[in-house]
């Protein structure tokens, strides 16, 4: 049995073709799909009965479901604790800004990075296929009981490392007769991955690009990512960030987390404002999040509103990032493998 939504809408004509369907019957499934959210071929009534027996034998459509929601009461966010066709669980969180709610999405059942302050990087299963990552869109959205506005791939996993299935989902997430979602509404992020932001920027997607940096000195950087910066070094990152800018004409966002005495001295201020200035990024600073298991702590808050001061005075754009759902530990690095 196949998940329907693993399906580009491409693949889904061809399939449709070599069933001896016209091409447009793909586009009238995909509407069944991702508008109307049908579940069951029988009542997509437009489809000829053949296409819906075929549909009925040879696939399944639900590819994600709902164990638990957690709701932050002073927020409004929640957290979906989500179960996988093969029993896997994994966490995604539908939070609430002005403009909406935004979806972070698991793009891998664990993380192989290993971040020292992640709840996401303590162990790995697998990676997501591309209906599994949409799916997450579309029952985030049943619980909120709102349509997503945009998605963030800030779950658990890297999403660079499971290039090919997160690019094929953000595609199906902007097909027009889908969900239809602009790219600018969609966000990756990475700790780092260097060829794979080359690749990204040969996309034609200009979605915007997050990258996890934390510290501004390889040293501390392989304390904190062991992974990611072993295999790359902050000037190839800064590389690959401009290259990126400069094709998409996104700004890059450097994500920061500030972590007591470790990288948020004055001197780490001054060094990321410069690193950033370089490739003319945003700064996004948070205060780490408190993870079980990590006893890294966040800045205390007037040495955070410090360290923001300093970047906005050397000139750069910088935002002190609202942390929310910490109360339901769907924060940033606190989403597990379920
Ligand atoms: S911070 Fe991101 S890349 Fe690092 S372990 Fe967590 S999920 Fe993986």
């Amino acid at each position: 049995m196949m998940n329907l939504k693993d399906l580009s809408l491409s693949e889904l004509e061809q399939w449709c073709a070599e069933r001896g369907h016209a091409r447009y019957r793909a586009r009238q499934l995909w509407r069944w799909l991702y508008q109307a959210q049908e579940r069951v071929p029988a009542r997509m009534t437009n489809l000829p009965e053949r296409l819906r027996q075929q549909l009925e034998d040879e696939t399944y459509v639900d590819a994600v479901w709902v164990d638990k929601v957690f709701t932050d009461r002073n927020t409004a966010s929640l957290k979906a604790v989500l179960r996988l066709c093969d029993g896997v669980g994994i966490e995604a969180a539908a939070l609430l800004y002005r403009f909406g709610y935004t979806a972070c999405l698991s793009s891998q059942a664990g993380c192989r990075m290993a971040c020292v302050f992640c709840a996401s990087g303590q162990s790995w299963e697998r990676n997501l296929s591309s209906g599994e990552i949409v799916d997450q869109v579309l029952r985030l959205a049943d619980v909120a009981e709102r349509p997503m506005s945009r998605v963030v791939l800030m779950g658990v996993g890297e999403p660079l490392d499971n290039y090919a299935q997160v690019v094929k989902a953000l595609r199906q997430l902007h097909q027009p007769q889908g969900v239809n979602m602009g790219y600018r509404h969609m966000t990756v992020s990475t700790c780092g991955l260097v060829p794979q932001m080359h690749w990204l920027a040969d996309e034609g997607m200009a979605v915007n690009l997050a990258i996890s940096l934390h510290a501004v000195d390889d040293e501390v950087r392989k304390a904190l990512l062991p992974v990611a910066a072993r295999r790359h070094s902050l000037v190839e990152i800064a590389e690959a960030a401009r290259n990126y800018s400069e094709r998409t004409g996104r700004q890059i966002t450097f994500e920061y987390a500030l972590i007591d005495r470790i990288n948020d001295s004055d001197e780490s201020a001054q060094r990321l404002a410069e690193y950033t200035r370089a490739v003319k990024g945003h700064v996004n600073l948070i205060g780490l999040n408190p993870v079980e298991g990590c006893e890294l702590m966040a800045t205390p808050r007037a040495g955070q509103v410090r360290f923001l001061q300093k970047l906005r005075r050397e000139g750069i754009s910088a935002t002190m990032r609202r942390s929310l759902g910490v109360s339901i530990n769907a924060a940033c690095g606190q989403l597990r493998r379920g």
